[in-house]
């Protein structure tokens, strides 16, 4: 098992949610502490908090990822008599490096709205609002054919051969591989100094180009090969849209009214807010944005929704909403909490293919600052 040291961390979130899809301003990314810190605990939370501070200390971690940056108002001045500058006094004293994925994590493939669409059970799942296109790449891998089948499987777990419906998507060619071992080598078949020729398979598969170095590793690992033999081949051909939001269709139709129900149910929610001129309408379609999304629902209305799902809608923006004809959900901005199941498996899954001893920790501290009272009377 290697060591993780926090900029190797970083540099595998940044391959999974690059910096360049961020939205605007958002101060996503490098928080505070040190790239240099070696991580053997991590903490995984929504928000940074002076009680999720405390719990990170307890825990005697290293490392805390987040999804919502710490600093969204930057610090006037260091006076420890502010819980929030006391906060980063104690990231500082305990050593604790803090990174952020905020709406490059959002966008991104696999990331905070394909697991919020994932828990909506929707299917037909594709991106909206599109602001950016991810190039594809096409990764060509010879193996000996004992092993093809093998290394199929492993490509396919790393992420490669996704194309829209499909999974598991390769193509295969048989032909004659030749080398010839030096004396320094020591292959896996054959002798120093004679040509060999054996029966290799060319396994041809498609990846989006943010996924090339899981995807390369998975393949090394799957290799027989001393020196295993590929080439990564950009495309011009075919590009992934990127979106902040995501479509999809219900896998059971129902009405707005039930369906609000369902999102309830869904997130474990105390209640919910609904804007709606017609809660018996039938839903068919249904947008979800996690966090604050009022500012896209003229986007969710044009990619054809009749409901969307976004947190902290300002009251105007609602009226708006309602004069669009659109119903909207809004089950608060905490259901992003996601992130603290989602990206731990993500951790424990890099951590397993890349050697990492590490250990991820989910935050237990509920950080919603809302509590709803219900009027007894
Ligand atoms: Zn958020």
């Amino acid at each position: 098992m290697g060591k993780l040291v926090a900029s190797d961390l970083i540099a595998a979130i940044e391959d999974y949610a690059p910096l360049a899809l961020k939205e605007g301003n958002d101060p996503t990314g490098f928080q505070i502490g040190r790239r240099d810190k070696s991580v053997e605990r991590v903490l995984v939370t929504l928000d940074v908090r002076p009680e999720t501070v405390q719990e990170a200390i307890e825990q005697n971690v290293d490392f805390i990822f987040a999804h919502h940056p710490v600093m969204f108002r930057p610090a006037q001045n260091l006076d420890l008599s502010d819980p929030q500058n006391q906060m980063y006094a104690d990231l500082l004293t305990h050593d604790i490096t803090v990174y952020a994925a905020h709406t490059n994590l959002d966008k991104t493939n696999g990331g905070m709205n394909d697991w919020l669409a994932e828990a909506l059970q929707l299917n037909d799942v594709q991106p909206f609002n599109i602001t950016d296109y991810q190039p594809l790449i096409k990764l060509v891998v010879f193996v000996p054919e004992s092993h093809a089948e093998q290394m199929r499987i492993a490509l396919n777990q790393a992420g490669a051969g996704h194309i829209g419906d499909y999974q598991a998507c390769s193509f295969s060619t048989t032909g004659t591989g030749r080398f010839q071992p030096t004396e320094a080598a020591n292959p896996y078949s054959g002798q120093a100094g004679k040509l060999e020729a054996v029966t290799e398979v060319k396994i041809e598969v498609m990846l989006p180009a943010v996924m090339q170095a899981q995807v390369i590793q998975a393949m090394l690992a799957a290799h027989p090969y001393e020196e295993p033999v590929y080439a990564v081949i950009p495309l011009a051909n075919q590009q992934q849209p990127i979106g902040i939001g995501r479509i999809g269709q219900v896998a059971q139709s129902m009405t707005v009214r039930d369906y609000a129900q369902f999102v309830c149910e869904t997130f474990d929610l105390t209640g919910l807010r609904l804007i709606s001129n017609d809660p018996d309408k039938m839903v068919q379609t249904v947008a979800v944005v996690g966090g604050d999304g009022g500012k896209f629902f003229p986007a969710a209305v044009q990619a054809g929704a009749d409901v969307y799902i976004t947190g902290d809608v300002y009251y105007h923006t609602g009226h708006d909403m309602l004069a669009a004809g659109l119903s909207v959900i809004d089950p608060g901005h905490h259901v992003e909490s996601i992130v603290k199941d989602k990206m731990t498996q993500v951790f424990e899954k890099w951590a397993k293919q890349r050697g990492w001893s590490a250990t991820f920790i989910k935050s237990q501290q509920k950080t919603d600052p809302f509590t709803f009272i219900f009027n007894a009377k």
